[in-house]
């Protein structure tokens, strides 16, 4: 079987890194040659469980790679998605599938305007992974990965995939109430990623500060509303315990959102909160915390991007 992991960053480098350890023939396929030429040089670095593994993988950009793919995951941003899908067009030949667990919502619409319907998989991770450097990953803690086909019915190609990613250690399985917890996991990072990119808090201190918890709860309950009006079966209870889990046990974390405000970089806050409250206008639901918290990432991004402009500004002055 022949992978392609479309995006080598902190989640791509974890995945890639298990599958070509478990034996399928995995290529990282990246738009940054900086990635694309560290992987090729050293292959990818894995601290995992006290462990650290140097992986012997390839790297491309999609452009230079020909060969078509079985199956290809795209583990980009999500306001990356459409560019990756469309770069990798070539890939796709008849029985090519395309796998999503990015997080957020509408990623699967993305790659279904450029791949076949019948051929995607969506999906939900709770594997996490921080980026040291370009191929050097660390795995933090334990995860599993749920996926199903997009168009909600069972596919014997797409429990092959669940088989491979479970082979290779990831904890995967299929599960036909992906839909939920997918939402359950937006729930999660619509409240957890927005608060702590406009308070500036890791994930210890928003959970020891009680407004910030308790707008936390709020926020996700506000998601979990929107989810149930689409007749979706999702979990109050099970999204509290993911928030006071991760108070606990990920207090130095920074969710990827405070890291790309701090580094002035877009976030995922328009497939992330900006899509629930997509979701829920037509259903008539309005969700204020969550949208409160969407204008004012919003508003940190075009600060970020108003200072890149001025300090391009002055660096040509
Ligand atoms: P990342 O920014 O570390 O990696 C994204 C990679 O995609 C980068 O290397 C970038 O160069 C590459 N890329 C951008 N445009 C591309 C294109 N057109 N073609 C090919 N590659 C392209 O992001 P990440 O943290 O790995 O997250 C990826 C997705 O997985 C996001 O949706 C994130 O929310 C989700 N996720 C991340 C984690 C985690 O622990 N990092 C866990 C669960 C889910």
């Amino acid at each position: 079987m022949k992978i392609a992991v479309v995006g080598a960053g902190a989640l791509g480098s974890l995945i890639g890194a298990r599958l070509a350890q478990a034996g399928p023939k995995v290529v990282m396929v990246d738009a940054n040659p900086a990635v694309v030429d560290a992987i090729n040089r050293r292959g990818l670095h894995l601290a995992a469980d006290g462990v650290e593994s140097q992986v012997s993988v390839g790297a491309s950009s999609a452009r230079d790679l020909h060969a078509p793919q079985d199956l290809l995951i795209v583990l980009t941003k999500g306001w990356q998605t459409e560019a990756a899908i469309t770069g990798c067009r070539h890939l796709l030949h008849d029985g090519t599938y395309v796998l999503t667990f990015q997080n957020g919502l509408g990623n699967a619409d993305v790659l279904a305007r450029h791949a076949d319907p019948a051929r995607i998989a969506i999906g939900m991770t709770n594997w996490a992974a921080d980026l040291h450097a370009p191929g050097h990953v660390a795995c933090i803690g334990h995860g599993e990965i749920r996926i199903w086909h997009a168009q909600g019915h069972d596919d014997a190609r797409v429990r092959a995939f669940a088989d491979v990613l479970d082979g290779a250690g990831l904890h995967c399985r299929v599960d036909p109430g992906v839909e939920a917890v997918i939402w359950e996991k937006v729930a999660f990072n619509a409240a957890m990623n927005s608060i702590a990119a406009i308070s500036l808090r890791s994930v210890g201190e928003i959970g020891d500060d009680a407004d910030a918890r308790t707008l936390a709860y709020t926020v996700a309950l506000e998601v979990l509303s929107v989810a149930r009006a689409k007749s979706l079966a999702v979990d109050d209870a099970r999204v509290r315990t993911m928030l006071d889990d991760a108070f606990r046990a990920h207090r130095a974390h920074r969710p990827s959102m405070l890291q790309d405000v701090l580094a002035g970089r877009r976030t995922e806050i328009e497939t992330i909160n900006g899509a629930v409250v997509a979701a829920g206008a037509p259903l008539g639901l309005t969700i204020p915390a969550t949208e409160t918290l969407l204008r004012l990432v919003r508003m940190q991004e075009r600060r970020a991007a108003g200072d890149t402009a001025r300090s391009a500004t002055t660096n040509n002055s």
